[in-house]
C-alpha cells in the first residue's frame, strides 16, 4: 500500500486514512490556498507500527521520497547547513484528541544548521530558541525525559540573569540553554541527542506512532468512545515562522462566532509568536480584527479564504494561521465546536444561504443540543459578577445559598431555602445533601467526576473543577481570584450550561424553545427570534421524516396536557402506584393490613372512585390518543411506614403501656413485607397474583373512566400494561380477570369497550421468552430501566451514585446504561424480543418506556431496532421528536 501522501495528493474525505487534519491540510492545499508544503504518512503505517514494533516495509523509502520532492520544491535540503529547511513532526487522528498526542517542531536544527538559519533569517536569537525548543520538544517527546528538567533549567537561567520573561534571554544565554538541555539529555539517556535531521525526523514519526498507545490518550478515548485500533497519521510540514518579528505573528480565526453563531470576524491574533505562546498564555492575544490594522494585506487575504473555506466545507470552519513577515499561511483547518444555539442557528443559515439542504441541517443539530436551549437560563439582560468559571458538567441555572456540607444543605433546604452545594469534590455521603440542593458547585474533578455524574443523573445543575475557585469546607467559605470571600449563606449563581459561578442572584427566565413548545411564542410572529424559527423550522422536518410515534410518560392530567403541547402522541406509560401517595395512602394501607375478604373490598371499593377520576382527566387531556396504563408496579412496604421508625414508635408505646392494636398489626404487616431486595421481590405482575382483587380493582377503574369518556363524546384508547412479567403463564391469569372486568364495566354502562392489553419487558427471561409472552400479550414495551438492573445485575437506586463515577473514569463504560441503552448487551435482548414477539404476532406494536425513550443515541437504536414508539418525560418529547427524525432522515 501507499504509506505517504503529499498534501497536494489528499482530501477531505480521506479523515480515515490522513487523519483529520492531514485530510483538511490537503484539501486545503488543492482549494489553492497557501499551505506550507508537507506531506502526510497514514494511519495505516501506524497501525503497521503498532502491531510490528516496526514501521512496514518500504516506509523509509517512500518518506524519502516524499522529502526529497519536498526538498527540491523548497529549494533546500532538510538541515542544510547553510540555509535548512525545517519541518513540523504532528500527530493527526481521525477524531480530534485534543492535547493527547505529540508535536516536534523546528526538525532539522542542529549546531551547523543553527547558524544557517540566524545568517537567513537575519535573526540570531530567533535560531538559537528554534533550536532550544527542537532540544526540549525531542527530548520530552522522543526521549520521553521529565519534562520539568528542561524547564528548571530555563527558570535558573533567568535568575542567573535576574530577570522573568523569557524573551529576556538573548542568543547567547538561549545558546547556553541549548548546551545544558544536551547535556540533561545525555544524562538521562546516555546519549547525545542526535544531530542528523533525517535521524530526528525518523524517530519523531515514531514517537508520534507511539503516541497512539499513551496511557492519558487511551484513557481519553475510553471516555470518548473512540475506537482504540484506528491510530494517528502523521503530518511532515515544512515550517513556517510567526516568531520572526512584528511583522509575524500566529492567529485563530472562526468563520462565524461559535458561541452564537452570527457572521463576522471572530478569533485572536499574537505578534511575534508561534503557537504555542498563545496556548501557553504568555503574552496577551488581540481580538482578529485588530489584524487590520496591523497587517491589511494579510487580513484581507484572510477573510477571503475564510469565507472561501466556509462556502466549501458549507459550515463554520475554525481556522489556525500564522504570518511569515508578512505572508500569510493556513495551517489547520477542521469544521469547528459550537455551542448549542449556535448550532441551530448556522444550520439555518446555512439553509437559508443555500448551501445546504434541510436534510442536511436537521442532522447537524442533535437532540442533546435541543435539550441544553430547553433549561432555564440566565437572562442575558440582568447585571452579574462573575467569580469564577468550571467545567460546565450538568446544565441549567441555579441560584441560592452556599452551603458547605450535605447537612446544611438538607436542613436549610427543609425550611424551604434554596441552597447551593459547594464541595472540593462530592462522594456518596454527599448523595442526600446533593438532592436537597438546587445546584452543585465543585472546585475540583471533571465531567466524570462524583459529582457531574450523580448531577447529570438527577437532572441537576452543576458545575465540577472550578479550580480557581478555593472551598474552605472546614471555615464554610469559598475564596474567589482577587481574595473575594463567598461565606456561608452568600447567594450564588451557577450556569451548568457555561460553567460560570456569579455572585448573588442573577434572575431565571424560562427559555423561549420551551416557551415555543409549550404554545406561547407563535414561531411566525416577531416575538420569534431566530432561534425558535431554526427549532421550529427542523422540528417540522423532523416530524415529517419520522417513523416512530413518540409518547410521554405521564401519572397526571396536567403533565399528559403539557406532553401533548410538546407533541407527544399518547402517554406510553402512566404510572398508577403515583396516584396512590398522599391522603390514600391510608387507603392503602388499609388495603395492605386487611384481614378479611370484606376488609379488602372496602378498601379497593374506596380506591375505586380516586383512580376514576385520574383515568377520567388524563384520557380527556388525550382524547383520541392511546394512554398506556400500568398496573401496580412497586413493592407494597412502600406505601408502609419505614420498618424502624415503627418499631421505635411501637415499643416506646407499649413500654407505656399506649400501644394500640393497629399499630401492633401495622408493626406485623410491615415486618411481614419486608424485603431484603425489594426490587426483586413482591412487585409488578407478582402483585397482581397475590393481593387479590387489586388488579381487577384497577382494570375496572380505568373501564369506567373510558365508558364515562364514552359518554362525555369523548375517544378514550386506554391501553393496559402489566408490569414485570416473567413467563406467559402471570400474564394469562391476569389477562383473563382483566377481560373480564373489561366485559363487565362494558356492559353496565352499556358501552362498547374494547382494549389493548399488553405487557412490559423488563426481565431478561421476559426478552427470552417473548415468542410465548406475545401469545398473551398485545403490546410489549420495553422497561429499559428495569431491563438494564436485571440484565447487568446493577442496582438502579444505588450505583450511579456509588461507583459508577470510579466506572467512567477507568473507562469501563464511557457512558451510564441508565442514561444510554447498552446496546450489546440490553439492545441484544431487545432485538430478540422484538423478533420473537413479531415472531408470533405479526404486527405486534412495540415501544419503549424506560429512560431510554429520551436519550439521543438510544432513540436511534430503537429506530433500527424497528419499535414503533418511543416514550419519554414529556420535558424530554421534543428531543425525542427530532432524534426520531434524525434517525429516519
Ligand atoms: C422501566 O423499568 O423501564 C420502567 C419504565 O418502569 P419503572 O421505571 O417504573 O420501573
Ligand atoms: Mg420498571
Amino acid at each position: 500500500p501507499k504509506y505517504v501522501y503529499e498534501f497536494t495528493e489528499g482530501n477531505k474525505d480521506l479523515k480515515d486514512l490522513l487523519g483529520g487534519k492531514g485530510a483538511n491540510l490537503a484539501e486545503m492545499t488543492n482549494l489553492g490556498l497557501p499551505v506550507p508544503p508537507g506531506f502526510t504518512i497514514t494511519t495505516e503505517a501506524c497501525r503497521h507500527y503498532l502491531e510490528h514494533g516496526a514501521t512496514p516495509p518500504g516506509l523509509d523509502a517512500e518518506i524519502e521520497e516524499k522529502l526529497t520532492a519536498l526538498e527540491a520544491k523548497m529549494g533546500k535540503r532538510l538541515g542544510q547547513p547553510d540555509d535548512p529547511l525545517l519541518v513540523s513532526v504532528r500527530s493527526g487522528a481521525r477524531f480530534s484528541m485534543p492535547g493527547m498526542m505529540e508535536t516536534v517542531l523546528n526538525i532539522g536544527l542542529n549546531d551547523e544548521s543553527v547558524r544557517g538559519l540566524a545568517a537567513q533569517s537575519g535573526n540570531e536569537r530567533f535560531a538559537w530558541d528554534s533550536y532550544r525548543r527542537l532540544v526540549q520538544m525531542f527530548g520530552r517527546t522522543v526521549l520521553d525525559i521529565d519534562g520539568e528538567l528542561f524547564e528548571d533549567a530555563i527558570d535558573e537561567a533567568k535568575a542567573r540573569k535576574g530577570v522573568t520573561s523569557d524573551l529576556d534571554l538573548d542568543a547567547d544565554d538561549l545558546a547556553g540553554l541549548v548546551e545544558t538541555f544536551r547535556s540533561i539529555v545525555h544524562e538521562a539517556t546516555g546519549s547525545e541527542f542526535p544531530t542528523d535531521p533525517r535521524e530526528q525526523m525518523r524517530r519523531a514519526i515514531e514517537a508520534v506512532f507511539q503516541s497512539w498507545n499513551a496511557p492519558r490518550a487511551i484513557l481519553y478515548r475510553r471516555q470518548e468512545r473512540i475506537p482504540g485500533d484506528l491510530g494517528t497519521a502523521v503530518n511532515v510540514c515544512s515550517m513556517v515562522f510567526g516568531n520572526l518579528g512584528m511583522d509575524s505573528g500566529t492567529g485563530v480565526a472562526f468563520t462565524r462566532d461559535p458561541a452564537t453563531g452570527q457572521q463576522g470576524v471572530y478569533g485572536d491574533y499574537l505578534q511575534n509568536a508561534q503557537g504555542e505562546d498563545v496556548v501557553a498564555g504568555i503574552r496577551n492575544t488581540v481580538p482578529l480584527a485588530e489584524l487590520e490594522r496591523i497587517d491589511p494585506g494579510s487580513y484581507a487575504e484572510l477573510l477571503t479564504i475564510m469565507e472561501k473555506l466556509e462556502t466549501h466545507y458549507r459550515d463554520l470552519c475554525d481556522i489556525e494561521f500564522t504570518i511569515e513577515r508578512g505572508k500569510l499561511w493556513m495551517l489547520q483547518t477542521r469544521v469547528g465546536k459550537r455551542t448549542a444555539a449556535a448550532a441551530f442557528r448556522i444550520a439555518n443559515q446555512l439553509v437559508d444561504q443555500g448551501l445546504i439542504t434541510l436534510d442536511e441541517a436537521v442532522n447537524r443539530v442533535t437532540g442533546d443540543q435541543l435539550a441544553q436551549l430547553m433549561f432555564p437560563r440566565f437572562d442575558e439582560r440582568a447585571g452579574r459578577d462573575l467569580l469564577g468559571r468550571g467545567m460546565n458538567a450538568s446544565p441549567g441555572a441555579a441560584v441560592g445559598r452556599a452551603v458547605f456540607d450535605s447537612y446544611t444543605a438538607i436542613k436549610w433546604s427543609r425550611s424551604g431555602e434554596d441552597v447551593i452545594l459547594c464541595r472540593r469534590e462530592t462522594n456518596p455521603d454527599d448523595l442526600e445533601g446533593m438532592i436537597a440542593a438546587r445546584g452543585i458547585l465543585t472546585s475540583r474533578g471533571g465531567k466524570t467526576s462524583h459529582a457531574a455524574v450523580v448531577a447529570r443523573g438527577m437532572g441537576k445543575t452543576c458545575v465540577c473543577g472550578a479550580e480557581e475557585l478555593d472551598v474552605d469546607t472546614k471555615n464554610r467559605r469559598m475564596v474567589a481570584p482577587g481574595g473575594r470571600v463567598v461565606e456561608e449563606g452568600d447567594v450564588i449563581s451557577i450556569d451548568g450550561t457555561t460553567g460560570e459561578v456569579f455572585l448573588g442572584e442573577v434572575p431565571v427566565v424560562a427559555s423561549p424553545v420551551v416557551r415555543y413548545f409549550e404554545g406561547e411564542i407563535d414561531p411566525a410572529s416577531d416575538e420569534a427570534d431566530e432561534l425558535v424559527r431554526a427549532v421550529h423550522r427542523f422540528m417540522q422536518y423532523a416530524d415529517a421524516a419520522r417513523r416512530m410515534n413518540v409518547r410521554a410518560n405521564a401519572d397526571t392530567p396536567e403533565d399528559a396536557a403539557r406532553a401533548r403541547r410538546m407533541g407527544a402522541q399518547g402517554v406510553g406509560l402512566c404510572r398508577t402506584e403515583h396516584m396512590f401517595l398522599g391522603d390514600r395512602r391510608t387507603l392503602v394501607e388499609r388495603l395492605i393490613l386487611a384481614d378479611t375478604d370484606k376488609e379488602r373490598e372496602e378498601a379497593l371499593a374506596a380506591l375505586l372512585p380516586l383512580q376514576r377520576e385520574d383515568f377520567v382527566g388524563i384520557f380527556a387531556a388525550m382524547d383520541g390518543l392511546p394512554v398506556t396504563v400500568r398496573l401496580l408496579d412497586p413493592p407494597l412496604h412502600e406505601f408502609l411506614p419505614d420498618i424502624t421508625e415503627l418499631s421505635v414508635r411501637v415499643a416506646v408505646a407499649e413500654a407505656r403501656g399506649e400501644a394500640h392494636e393497629g399499630d401492633l398489626r401495622l408493626l406485623q404487616a410491615v415486618h411481614r413485607l419486608h424485603e431484603q431486595n425489594p426490587m426483586l421481590g413482591l412487585r409488578g405482575v407478582r402483585l397482581g397474583l397475590v393481593v387479590p382483587g387489586l388488579f381487577t380493582m384497577q382494570v375496572r377503574a380505568i373501564a369506567q373512566a373510558a365508558a364515562e369518556r364514552v359518554k362525555q363524546g369523548g375517544r378514550p384508547r386506554p391501553e393496559i400494561m402489566i408490569p414485570l412479567v416473567g413467563t406467559v403463564q402471570e400474564l394469562e391469569i391476569i389477562r383473563d380477570e382483566a377481560v373480564r372486568a373489561v366485559r363487565e364495566v362494558a356492559e353496565d354502562n352499556g358501552v362498547e369497550l374494547d382494549f389493548p392489553i399488553g405487557t412490559m419487558i423488563e426481565l431478561p427471561r421476559a426478552a427470552l421468552t417473548a415468542g410465548q409472552i406475545a401469545e398473551s400479550a398485545e403490546f410489549f414495551s420495553f422497561g429499559t430501566n428495569d431491563l438494564t438492573q436485571t440484565v447487568w445485575g446493577f442496582s438502579r437506586d444505588d450505583v450511579e451514585a456509588s461507583f459508577f463515577s470510579n466506572y467512567l473514569e477507568k473507562g469501563v463504560f464511557g457512558v451510564s446504561p441508565f442514561e444510554t441503552l447498552d446496546t450489546d448487551g440490553v439492545g441484544r435482548l431487545v432485538r430478540t424480543a422484538a423478533e420473537e414477539g413479531r415472531a408470533t404476532r405479526p404486527g405486534l406494536k412495540l415501544g419503549v418506556c424506560g429512560e431510554h425513550g429520551g436519550d439521543p443515541a438510544s432513540v436511534h437504536f430503537f429506530h433500527e431496532a424497528g419499535l414503533d414508539y418511543v416514550s419519554c418525560s414529556p420535558f424530554r418529547v421534543p428531543v425525542a421528536r427530532l432524534e426520531a427524525g434524525r434517525a429516519a432522515a
